[in-house]
């Protein structure tokens, strides 16, 4: 087991002399042990390097204050810089879905939860903003993906569109985006095709229902424990399609949380939730404060 940063930072000032204020060489010591944690947090070493070096900018010639230890008030410095990165703009979890209905895209690789997220984020939208909301999976390769979508929906009380045999995605976003219109809805969500990795096949397939349904919200489902994996999948998705939001899943698990960080240092993009389990309710928002505790340990 690690050592929460605090600990290992009291530790390394015992060991330095008592000065007024934080000296360069106090700082190095110290970001040392900050690097270390943040590279055991799976946060990118690059990420790493960057934010370490932000830090020390800032931390170097500050005043000892008399209240706090200099290890504390390094942990300080850090914290503060970590929620800085981490937090993105407008409110947390704040969806742009007014002009209904409003189309949202939920893209991501098969197996990182997007069916899942999408049928949490509509239950979500349903439950506490009493949004009327219509789903659709577009997954037309993987009969079962449709299935369990229409399953969800059953579960959580939020109609799912009815599905056609034969037809290609583009056309079900199409019937969709109508049936949303028709039927007053202020919502509908389009789950996306899944695959392993990403290939042109599925970018061309998302892209295409894009461009046919301008959606107010595209956001990259990605699962939040597979680190570097999943920062490269969102810079894909990003390039290719465009992204405003992300949902990083599996955030129950044991991971530290670090790629988070580098999620947010590498693509710009907003995290907008996270996923804390299998069941409907275990959507949250995107907390800094709770992510920027964690990668600290
Ligand atoms: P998709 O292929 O991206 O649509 O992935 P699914 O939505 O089918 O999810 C794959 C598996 O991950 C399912 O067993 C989900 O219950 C599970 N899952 C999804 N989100 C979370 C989460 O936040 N935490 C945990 N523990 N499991 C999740």
């Amino acid at each position: 087991m690690f050592e929460n940063l605090s600990e290992r930072l009291g530790g390394v000032f015992d060991r330095l002399t008592k000065q007024g204020s934080l000296s360069d060489e106090d700082v190095k010591t110290a970001l040392r042990e900050v690097r270390v944690a943040l590279l055991e947090a799976d946060v990118s070493l690059p990420v790493a390097r960057d934010f370490v070096n932000k830090v020390q900018e800032k931390a170097t010639g500050q005043a000892v204050t008399k209240s706090i230890t200099p290890g504390q008030q390094v942990v300080k410095i850090v914290h503060d810089a970590l929620i800085d990165t981490l937090t993105g703009e407008g409110e947390p979890g704040a969806l742009k879905i007014d002009n209904a209905p409003a189309p949202i895209l939920m893209v991501g690789l098969q197996g990182g939860g997007k069916t899942t997220t999408t049928a949490k984020l509509a239950k979500r939208l349903k439950d506490r903003e009493g949004k009327r909301v219509l789903m659709a999976s577009l997954d037309v390769n993987r009969p079962a993906a449709m299935e369990q979508l229409a399953i969800l929906g059953k579960q959580i009380g939020v109609d799912t569109l009815p599905i056609v045999k034969g037809e290609d995605p583009l056309a079900i976003a199409r019937r969709a985006k109508t049936q949303a219109s028709m039927g007053g809805y202020d919502v509908y969500m389009l789950d996306t095709a899944g695959r392993l990795s990403i290939d042109e096949e599925l970018m061309q397939q998302v892209e295409a229902v894009r461009n046919v349904t301008n959606p107010r919200e595209t956001l990259l489902v990605v699962d939040g424990l597979t680190g570097q994996d999943a920062v490269h999948t969102a810079q894909n998705f990003d390039d290719r399609i465009g992204i405003t939001g992300v949902v990083l899943t599996r955030m129950d698990g044991d991971g530290r949380g670090g790629a988070a960080l580098s999620m947010r240092a590498v693509t710009g993009k907003p995290i907008k939730f996270v996923g804390l389990g299998e069941k409907m309710d275990a959507l949250e928002t995107f907390e800094p404060e709770r992510i920027a505790g964690r990668i600290l340990g």
